[in-house]
């Protein structure tokens, strides 16, 4: 077993903290792990794939089998973008997390980013398009301009009024989500990472050094811990209280009445309410979804109501305005509707994540409150993780995903 950069020391019952209110009295593992992981879905299955390809001795846990329905990942498609309006923090990243993802395909033998373009459409003089420009521009990112009836001539999908413009980015995508994370825990279990599934971890302390990780029925011990718990880290992390919200978004996909326009078009994204939407996928058709709105649940465990017209309307709406061809006038847009599904965003109040030491272990880390854009960056906040983990720091310019910036208190009066 490796050793990690902190010393090693006699186990001292008294130097245990809870990092959960609950405490659990079960039987140990035999085996003694360096890293154990609390979540396997996006984030913590390319944590697991980062630290076994570092050649550490790894442990993760689920409680369910991700790919599942029910956390943060569903729906199968993610939108990979690098002209951010939301803060020019996120365009590095996303430049590396790209890099990453190219890398990851090599690894995992199977494409995962499919760089096909993203087409922004909206009022040429709006916020929308002129905060995708002026990010391209302050960050020398290519972005091609294209009027209403060059966007139509290239696209006949989309039907733009005159006074809208496309910009298109070819370096954007889509990226599969159930290929990523499936072919990470392949791949991490080749590494000797153990992946265990539907194993609900029911709370976990710390010492200085040392982990307990309590399921059901046992408790792991390891040197460290990542909490990769998607909108579930709140409760496992119940003592920092952080400030999280878990919000029920809806995804909707069409049957396109011309199939032939749908098949080839970029990921397209129009202002109202950041509606977004996929090239057609044979047997799927067209997913479409908004960005904001939704509703918010008390908590992740919430019972999840499936999506209705309030949810879907407004897409069909959408579907009706820009791209008569998808689903036909409003009135029988509906009927086009062929699935939906629900899935959750995890909130933080400024919708930047959250990527941090826990504040009174060093050999605690935790990456939550993805805020509905976290996943482009999978690859590239397993490495995060894994420095801060095991050299305490990371070059890569995380400083604004800080928990320090939400609340300061928060990082100093924990536990
Ligand atoms: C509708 C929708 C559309 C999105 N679109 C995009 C997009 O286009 N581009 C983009 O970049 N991002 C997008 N996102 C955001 C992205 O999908 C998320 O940021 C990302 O999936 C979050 O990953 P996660 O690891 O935090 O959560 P998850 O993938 O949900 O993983 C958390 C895991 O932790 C497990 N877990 C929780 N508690 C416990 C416990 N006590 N014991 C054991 N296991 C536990 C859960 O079962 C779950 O599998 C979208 C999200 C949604 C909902």
């Amino acid at each position: 077993m490796l050793h990690l950069p902190w010393p090693s020391k006699e186990t001292d019952e008294a130097a245990f903290e809870t990092g959960i209110t609950t405490k659990w009295a079960a039987a140990p593992m035999t085996r003694h792990y360096d890293v154990a992981i609390i979540g396997m879905g996006t984030m913590g299955s390319f944590a697991a794939v980062e630290l076994g390809r570092r050649g550490f001795s790894v442990v993760g846990f689920d409680q369910f089998a991700p790919p599942h329905g029910r956390g943060s990942h569903s729906g199968g498609t993610r939108v990979y973008r690098i002209a951010y309006p939301e803060g020019t923090g996120y365009v590095q990243l996303a430049q590396r997390a790209g890099e990453l993802w190219d890398r990851a395909a090599e690894q995992l033998g199977t494409q995962l980013l499919h760089r096909i373009g993203m087409l922004y459409m909206g009022p040429s003089d709006q916020a929308f398009i002129r905060e995708i420009e002026e990010s391209a521009s302050t960050n020398r990112l290519s972005m091609e301009t294209l009027s209403a009836r060059e966007v139509y001539r290239r696209y006949p999908a989309f039907e733009i009024p005159e006074n809208y413009a496309g910009l298109f980015d070819a370096q954007a995508g889509w990226i599969d989500v159930d290929a990523s994370i499936r072919s990470s825990h392949e791949y991490a279990a080749a590494l000797g990472v153990e992946c265990l599934f539907d194993q609900p971890v029911k709370g976990w302390e710390a010492s200085a050094t040392d982990v307990r990780v309590y399921l059901q029925n046992q408790t792991v011990t390891a040197a460290s811990l990542i909490i990769t718990a998607g909108a579930w880290t709140g409760n496992l992390l119940h003592d920092l209280r952080l400030p999280l919200a878990v919000k029920r978004k809806v995804i909707g996909w069409f049957d396109p009445l011309v199939p032939e326009l749908f098949a080839r078009i970029p990921v397209f994204t129009f202002p109202e309410n950041a509606i977004y939407g996929f090239p057609s996928v044979p047997g799927l058709g067209v997913k479409m979804a908004e960005h904001i709105g939704g509703s918010y649940l008390p908590h992740a465990d919430s019972p999840v109501s499936a999506p209705g017209p309030a949810d879907l309307d407004p897409i069909s709406a959408i579907a009706a305005r820009y791209m008569p061809k998808l689903a036909g006038a409003y009135s029988e847009a509906r009927s086009r509707l062929q699935r939906s599904a629900t899935c959750l965003y995890t909130m933080t109040p400024d919708e930047d994540f959250i990527v941090d030491h826990h504040p009174r272990f060093r050999n605690v880390v935790f990456a939550t409150g993805f805020s509905g854009h976290g996943f482009k960056f999978a690859p590239l906040i397993a490495v995060a993780l894994a420095d801060l983990l095991l050299e305490g720091k990371t070059s890569l310019p995380i400083g604004f995903l800080s928990l320090s910036r939400l609340s300061p208190q928060v990082s100093q009066t924990a536990v």
